[in-house]
């Protein structure tokens, strides 16, 4: 079961089932105490402008540029995706993939929040096929 937590020195927040040794930010160790969700949602400062889908676009690239993978590179596809995944948060709170329904259980639909953990799915893994569901992200 992931809980929330905090470090009592920079206010860095983890979600996961313990608290890192060492904190990632500051880099004291054992810094961290429970919280609740609320908590944390309140704790995260609001970033100074807000994200943009530009923002969403190079932060994928980025992500993607350290990996296997890249981002599809027709950018009309893209493009598209990333307004669906932004009517998604505009909606229902998280940006949750375009192409598959949330369930309304949050820890569910967790899994499907963007980027996804699409490296364990058939359609990247299978021989023939190397992408997201959704297309977002291909193989090199
Ligand atoms: S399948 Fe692709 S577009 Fe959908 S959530 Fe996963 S990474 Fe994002």
């Amino acid at each position: 079961m992931k809980r929330t937590w905090r470090c009592f020195v920079c206010n860095d927040i983890h979600y996961g089932t313990q608290p890192p040794e060492v904190c990632p930010t500051c880099k004291v160790r054992r810094a961290y105490v429970e919280i609740s969700s609320a908590e944390a949602g309140k704790a995260c400062l609001p970033s100074p402008a807000p994200f943009t889908k530009d923002d969403f676009r190079r932060a994928i690239e980025d992500f993607a540029a350290k990996n296997e993978f890249q981002v599809n590179p027709d950018r009309e596809r893209v493009a598209t995706l990333i307004e669906g995944i932004f009517a998604n948060e505009a909606n229902h709170g998280l940006k949750y993939c375009p192409c598959r329904l949330a369930t309304k259980d949050f820890a569910e639909d967790l899994k499907i929040v963007c980027p996804c953990n699409f490296l364990v799915h058939e359609t990247y893994r299978g021989r023939e096929k190397g992408a997201c569901w959704c297309g977002l992200f291909v193989r090199r």
